[in-house]
């Protein structure tokens, strides 16, 4: 199996560099099933697990390979493999699996998939079309760095595609729209132009809009070529938890992966800038342009807040969303932890402050 085919580039070879002479082998993991991995590499297909050291060294989810992702692996003598590094992503679908404990936040960053070039972003024309939720889509799409591809399907039981198309157009400004009709399989082969040589693809949108239907038009009779599951060791379980890459004969690389399909997706930053506009414009009289509104000096936001031009339950909830936002902006590590910690005990204390003055001036 030629590297390339599977995805691999120049940027993948620059992070390999440094690595190269230690017997590591780059290899794309194509399948996940708990702690197990199937992974494709030049030489062939191996079951693989990974390094007691990647454990050990994890401090989040995002920390263990994924689907998508290139690691490097030892070929054991009995024909199984070790992953001992994942290579950075180029790109990464995460889900944000914060949890709170009281007043702590335990932030967690979960990578669904990884180095995925292009994303089917799949919605019916038969249902209420819903452009709030395709934005939100879009937007954290292009955040992954990936770019997204919409897909408006069932055209054949739409009565009027033409205005449905204008009205997503405007949602998705830059992208490519593309209507069809998967069980007719009518419109479906314009598709194959993201799956050229190399380039990987994945879908996603809610149950019942026509993946599998794509899915199943674009594959043909190559079904599941490469990435058969069927001699995998844990049959009972893949049912539910599959998670596959497959290799299409005219060269791209579609990952089926039921995990990212009907994902909740995080609101991105954008998204907060949009529903916090009020915010946002008394934020442009603070006096530092980075200010987070906290505890700065001549912070507008909070003298919107004392003086009661802004609402308290709306300032809370900004920062709320911030505060979520932040942890899965940027990588999760201890350090980063600790610092979250302090910065919501300041902001707690901000606000008892903020409460106490009111209950003074009342
Ligand atoms: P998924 O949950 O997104 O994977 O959706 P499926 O591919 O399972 O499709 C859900 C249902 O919609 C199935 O009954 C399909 O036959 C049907 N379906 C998919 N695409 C089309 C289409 O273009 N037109 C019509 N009329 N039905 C479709
Ligand atoms: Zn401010």
């Amino acid at each position: 199996m030629e590297l390339k085919k599977l995805g691999w580039n120049g940027y993948f070879e620059a992070q390999f560099a440094e690595f190269k002479g230690n017997d590591l082998l780059p290899a794309r993991v194509s399948l996940q099933l708990k702690k197990q991995y199937r992974v494709i590499a030049e030489q062939g297909e191996y079951d693989a697990v990974i390094v007691g050291k990647i454990r050990h060294k994890a401090e989040s989810l995002a920390d263990f390979p994924v689907i998508g992702d290139w690691v490097l692996v030892k070929i054991n003598p009995d024909g199984t493999a070790l992953i001992h590094h994942i290579l950075p992503r180029r790109t990464k679908i995460s889900r944000d699996t914060t949890t709170r404990k009281g007043r702590q936040q335990i932030a967690d960053e979960q990578v669904l998939v990884s180095n995925v070039d292009t994303i089917f972003v799949v919605t019916a024309l038969n249902e209420e079309l819903n452009p709030r939720r395709i934005e939100r889509y879009l937007t954290v799409i292009w955040d992954s760095g990936a770019t997204p591809v919409l897909i408006l399907n069932k055209a054949d039981l739409c009565e009027n595609v033409e205005e449905a198309v204008e009205i997503m157009q405007d949602v998705a400004i830059g992208v490519d729209v593309h209507v069809m009709s998967a069980t007719e399989n009518d419109g479906v082969e314009i598709l194959n132009q993201y799956l050229a040589d190399g380039k990987t693809v994945a879908l996603l949108g809610s149950s019942g809009v026509g993946k599998s239907t794509i899915i199943n038009q674009l594959l043909g009779e190559e079904k599941f070529k490469v990435a058969d599951i069927g001699d995998y060791k844990d049959k009972g379980r893949h049912t539910t938890t599959h998670r596959e890459l497959v290799l299409m004969d005219r060269g791209g690389i579609l990952i089926d992966n039921p995990g990212i399909r009907s994902l909740q997706l995080w609101d991105g930053e954008e998204g907060i800038s949009k529903s916090f506009e009020d915010i946002e414009e008394f934020s442009e009289h603070c006096r530092f342009n980075d200010c987070k509104h906290i505890n700065e000096p001549d912070c507008a936001v909070l003298a919107a807040v004392e003086s009661g031009e802004l609402d308290q339950d709306r300032y809370d909830s900004y920062l709320k969303l911030q505060g979520e936002l932040s942890y899965r902006a940027r990588k999760e590590n201890w350090v980063t932890r600790q610092n979250t910690k302090k910065r919501w005990k300041t902001i707690a204390k901000v606000r008892r402050q903020i409460n106490k003055r009111r209950g003074e001036d009342n």
